[in-house]
């Protein structure tokens, strides 16, 4: 079975590779930098959203 490598869009075998689903140690590495990354924004968003519910509930 293949699949393609989420960071380089590389087709990869699956089977007996260490780094599934990415091509290699390099992409998997990069991957989890830009996923961390994302999570920051996310967060940063999340935490806006929890001081409306926290201002909306003192309201009612
Ligand atoms: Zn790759």
């Amino acid at each position: 079975m293949k699949v393609k490598c989420p960071t380089c869009k590389k087709s990869v075998e699956w089977e007996g590779n260490d780094f599934r689903p990415f091509c290699s140690e390099r992409c998997k590495t990069n991957d989890l930098a830009l996923w961390a990354e994302e999570k920051y924004v996310v967060s940063e968003e999340i935490d806006e959203e929890l001081d409306v519910d926290g201002l909306s509930e003192r309201i009612n």
